[in-house]
């Protein structure tokens, strides 16, 4: 039983916010901090987002164009709205007003935007939905997780790092929720990575000899290529609670959707938490384009979204 409990104005929205650090500089964050085994190897209990770029507008820029019709029209007054909109709701505003010429007074206002947009999405006019992007770093994630997530293709970029590029020193876990409660589930994760650390080391190590004695298969004309052909091999062993950053940009339309398949009671636990989190990101950084969405409480203790108006 899936429990709604707000739409983002109410107190459990007030309350969830407060897990986002300084939305207040415009690039807000959901911090995850860094633990480690008694033997040292580091791990994550949550996922850490942060966003690093949302759109930058100026939409004062087209009065060429819109000087550009006849002075009757009074195309020119569209830049004298004094409403101010996020940037993304205001670039996709543009977008989507340019398509009917809608300039003149008689348009919507900055001030109707959230009516604007409820429309576009009634309407299926997600397209305009497009034109602004948002990019993330996603950390305190593991591989498993990643792996669902870059299955989105439309709209959405990725930059993940490299298992064949990076060695052993930033090699990071991320415990699943479900074994953090548990001392015994606790115990044999931080067991298993440390031995996952400890194999992945002793099997670099080994390929390493192997190369030195001029091994053919470990050979490589430059320096990095010779480093990738250890670690290609080496992370072999690595399991799918190894840590897998990356950075994501979509746009709007593609996070929407994306909130909508993730942030739901049926995805998987751990992209769910980070689906939420990077939605109370975008709600924070664009409440006209994120602001339809309903919190939900979910029995296991997670909170998911949901909106009336999906799949724009
Ligand atoms: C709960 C859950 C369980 C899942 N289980 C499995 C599973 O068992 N096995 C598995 O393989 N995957 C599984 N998936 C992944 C799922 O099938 C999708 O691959 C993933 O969610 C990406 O979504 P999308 O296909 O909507 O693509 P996106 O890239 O997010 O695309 C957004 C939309 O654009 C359109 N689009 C994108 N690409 C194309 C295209 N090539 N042609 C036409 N239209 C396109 C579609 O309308 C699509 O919905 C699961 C996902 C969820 C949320």
């Amino acid at each position: 039983m899936v429990e709604v409990v707000g739409n983002g104005e109410n107190e459990e929205f007030a309350k969830l916010r407060e897990l986002v650090e300084a939305g207040e500089s415009g690039y807000p964050s959901v911090l995850s901090t860094p633990r480690a085994t008694a033997l040292g190897t580091p791990y994550l209990q949550s996922p850490g987002v942060a966003l690093i770029a949302k759109p930058q507008v100026n939409v004062g820029n087209i009065a060429g164009f819109l000087g550009g019709f006849a002075p009757e029209l009074q195309f020119m007054q569209y830049l004298d709205d004094p409403t101010e909109l996020p940037p993304g709701a205001d670039l996709c505003k543009a977008a989507g007003q340019l398509c009917y010429a809608s300039f003149a007074p008689k348009r919507t206002l900055n001030a109707d935007a959230e009516r604007y947009f409820a429309n576009i999405r009634e309407h299926g006019h997600g397209s305009v939905l497009e034109h602004a992007n948002f990019t993330f770093v996603f950390y305190g994630v593991s591989r498993s997780v990643t792996h669902e997530l870059v299955r989105h293709r439309a709209g959405v970029g990725v930059s993940q790092i490299s298992q064949r590029y990076v060695s052993g020193r930033v090699l990071r876990f991320v415990e699943r929720p479900e074994y953090q409660d548990d001392k015994e589930l606790h115990a044999a994760f931080e067991r298993r990575i440390d031995a996952a650390a400890a194999e992945y080391s002793r099997i670099a190590e080994r390929l390493l000899e192997l190369q030195k004695s001029g091994s053919e298969i470990l050979s490589a004309d430059a320096r990095t290529d010779l480093r990738k052909k250890v670690q290609q091999a080496a992370r072999s062993v690595l399991p799918n609670e190894t840590e897998a950053p990356l950075v994501v940009t979509a746009n709007a339309r593609a996070w929407r959707h994306i909130l909508e398949m993730r942030a739901n009671p049926h995805a998987e636990t751990e992209i769910r938490a980070l689906a939420f989190r990077a939605y109370l990101c975008l709600r924070v950084v664009d409440p006209i384009l994120f602001g339809d969405y309903r919190i939900t409480a979910l029995p296991d203790g997670t909170h998911g979204v949901e909106t009336d108006t999906p799949k724009v």
